[in-house]
C-alpha cells in the first residue's frame, strides 16, 4: 500500500479535501516492544489552513440546499453504498489504524461498526419525525425537524475510525453537509474513506475531510460564521475551547462528548470472576485511552483482598507487544506525549498512594498495565483523566460511602455496579451521577440502542444512533391558520 498517496492530493467531483499549508505529521510510533521511542514515522499528511478551512466551508455551503432536498432516501443509497465499501475495506483500515494509533489489530472491529452506522442511518433518516396539533382553536400546529446546514465534525485519536462514521453517517442522513476534521495524531482512516466516498460519487461539496491540529485548523471551524452546529469528542479542555469560540462567533450549537473518570463498584455479594474480567477490560482495552474506561475501583472492603488477587493475576497476563501481531492484546500509547502524561500519573500515584502492579514505562511507548492502591481520594490520580492502563482500587464499608465516593468527580460519563441485588443496582443506578450506569458490565461498545454522553464535564451531547440523528437537527414550529375547522 502506498501510504504517502493517501495524505495530500485527493479532489475530485465527489468529494473535497482541502489540504495545504504547512505538514502535519502522523505521529511516531513505535510497532516493536523494544522499538526506541521516536525513532518511528508512518506519514506526513498536509495539514488544512485556515484558507482550506474557507473553501472547504463554501463548497458545504453551496452543496446543502440540493442534497437536503434529495431527501432521505436518495441520501439512504450513498450511505448504503458506502456503507459495503467499508466493510470490502476492513484489512486495509484495520492496518491503517493499527499503524497510526498503536492499537493491537487484534481489538479492531471498528470496520464493521463503521459499516453499521452507514447502512443503520441509509434507512433511518425517517425517523426525523415531528409533530402535529389541532389543539389550538382554528390552526393547525407543526412541529418538524430540519437539518442545521453546515456541520463540523471534529473527532479525536483513540477510535478514529468509529467516531468518523458514527457522527458522519447520522449527519449526513440528516440532511446536512458536512466538514469533518480528524485528528492530527490519527488522519489515516478518515482519509481512506474519503477515498471511497469519492468512489461512491457523493455530490461534490456534501463531504469535506481535512486534516489539521486544533490550531489552526479545528479553532477555525469552532469560530466559523457558516457553521451552524458542532460535534465534538475529545478531551474537556478542549471542549471547553470550542463551547466558548462557538459562543463568542455565531451562537451554533455544540454537542460535546469529553472525557471521564469512571468508576466501578464492587459490592460484597458480586460475582468475582465477572467484576474483575469486566473492569480489567475497561481499564486495559486500547492500552486505558478509553474515555469510559473503569479508572476508579472501588471494593467492599470484606471482598478486597480476593478481588485485588483476581483483578492483578488477569491484568498481569496480558500479551504486550507488536500491535500487528494478532496474538498481541497490550499495544503502545499512541505517542510520546500520552506515554509522558502517563509517566507523570505514575509517579503521582507512587507519591499518593501504594504500587500494586505494574508501574514501569520505558520499553517505547509501552506502559505496563498498573494497579495502585490506597489512592487519597483528593490525588490528581484519582481525580484527572490519566488515559492509559493505569486503575487505582480502593475500599469502601457502606453503600453510602461508595455512592459518595464515586460521585466525588468533575466527570460523569460512565459508572458500574457489580452486585446480584436488584434493589442495590437501581438504587446505585438511580443515584450515581454518570450519562450511563453498566450493572454488571462495564463497556458500552456493544450497547448501540442507548444514549451515550456525559453528566458534568464529560460534556453535553449523547451519541447512540437514534440519539446522534436528533442531534444533527433543528426543531422548527410551523404555525398554519385555518377557517373554522
Ligand atoms: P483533544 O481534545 O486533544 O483533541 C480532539 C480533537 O480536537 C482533535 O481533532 C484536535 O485536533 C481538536 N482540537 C484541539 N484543539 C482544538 C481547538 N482549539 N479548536 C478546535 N479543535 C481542536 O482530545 P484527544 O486527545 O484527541 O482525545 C482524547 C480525549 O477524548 C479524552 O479526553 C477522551 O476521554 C475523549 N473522548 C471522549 C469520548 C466520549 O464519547 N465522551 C470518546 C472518545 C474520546
Amino acid at each position: 500500500m502506498n501510504l504517502s498517496r493517501l495524505g495530500c492530493s485527493l479532489t475530485a467531483s465527489g468529494i473535497s479535501i482541502h489540504q495545504r499549508g504547512r505538514c502535519a505529521r502522523c505521529v511516531p510510533i513505535s510497532t516493536k516492544h523494544q522499538a526506541a521511542v521516536n525513532t518511528y514515522s508512518v506519514i506526513e499528511v498536509q495539514e488544512a489552513d485556515t484558507q482550506d478551512v474557507e473553501d472547504a466551508v463554501t463548497a458545504a455551503s453551496r452543496a446543502f440546499p440540493s442534497w437536503r432536498d434529495l431527501g432521505t432516501d436518495k441520501r439512504g443509497i450513498y450511505l448504503r453504498k458506502l456503507s459495503q465499501l467499508i466493510l470490502e475495506s476492513n484489512n486495509e483500515l484495520a492496518h491503517l489504524e493499527t499503524l497510526c494509533t498503536g492499537r493491537p489489530i487484534s481489538q479492531f472491529i471498528d470496520g464493521s461498526l463503521a459499516a453499521e452506522s452507514f447502512a443503520y442511518f441509509a434507512g433511518g433518516g425517517w425517523t426525523a419525525q415531528g409533530t402535529a396539533s389541532l389543539n389550538t382553536p382554528d390552526h393547525l400546529n407543526l412541529t418538524v425537524k430540519q437539518p442545521y446546514g453546515v456541520v463540523a465534525l471534529i473527532i479525536p485519536w483513540n477510535f478514529p475510525l468509529v467516531m468518523f462514521a458514527g457522527k458522519l453517517a447520522p449527519a449526513l442522513a440528516a440532511g446536512n453537509t458536512v466538514v469533518l476534521k480528524s485528528s492530527e495524531k490519527a488522519p489515516l482512516t478518515s482519509l481512506y474513506v474519503a477515498k471511497l466516498i469519492e468512489k461512491v460519487g457523493f455530490p461534490p461539496g456534501v463531504v469535506n475531510i481535512i486534516s489539521g491540529f486544533g490550531n489552526p485548523t479545528g479553532a477555525a471551524l469552532a469560530s466559523h460564521m457558516a457553521i451552524r452546529c458542532i460535534s465534538f469528542t475529545g478531551s474537556t479542555a478542549t471542549g471547553q475551547k470550542i463551547q466558548a469560540a462557538a459562543a463568542n462567533s455565531n451562537m451554533k450549537h455544540v454537542h460535546m462528548e469529553l472525557g471521564g473518570k469512571s468508576p466501578a463498584i464492587i459490592f460484597e455479594d458480586a460475582d468475582l470472576e465477572t467484576a474483575v474480567a469486566q473492569t480489567q477490560f475497561g481499564i486495559q482495552f486500547n492500552s486505558g485511552q478509553v474515555c469510559a474506561a473503569n479508572s476508579r475501583i472501588y471494593v467492599h472492603e470484606s471482598v478486597a483482598e480476593e478481588f485485588i488477587k483476581l483483578f492483578r493475576a488477569k491484568f498481569a497476563a496480558v500479551r504486550m507487544g507488536d500491535p500487528l501481531d494478532p496474538a498481541t492484546s497490550h499495544g503502545p500509547q499512541v505517542d510520546l506525549l500520552q506515554y509522558n502524561r502517563i509517566k507523570e500519573y505514575l509517579a503521582i500515584g507512587e507519591k499518593d498512594g501504594t504500587l500494586s502492579l505494574g508501574g514501569d514505562a520505558n520499553d517505547g511507548f509501552f506502559v505496563r498495565p498498573t494497579v495502585f492502591e490506597g489512592v487519597s481520594e483528593d490525588s490528581r490520580l484519582m481525580r484527572e483523566e490519566v488515559f492509559g492502563p493505569v486503575v487505582a482500587i480502593n475500599t469502601f464499608s457502606t453503600e453510602t460511602e461508595a455512592i459518595e465516593k464515586a460521585n466525588n468527580s468533575d466527570f460523569g460519563l460512565y459508572a458500574a455496579v457489580f452486585t446480584k441485588d436488584l434493589d442495590c443496582a437501581v438504587r446505585l443506578a438511580k443515584a450515581l451521577n454518570a450519562g450511563t450506569v453498566g450493572v454488571n458490565c462495564t463497556s458500552p461498545t456493544n450497547a448501540k440502542d442507548t444514549a451515550f454522553g456525559g453528566f458534568k464535564m464529560s460534556g453535553n451531547g449523547r451519541e447512540g444512533f437514534l440519539y446522534s440523528l436528533d442531534s444533527f437537527l433543528e426543531t422548527k414550529s410551523i404555525l398554519i391558520k385555518t377557517a373554522r375547522l
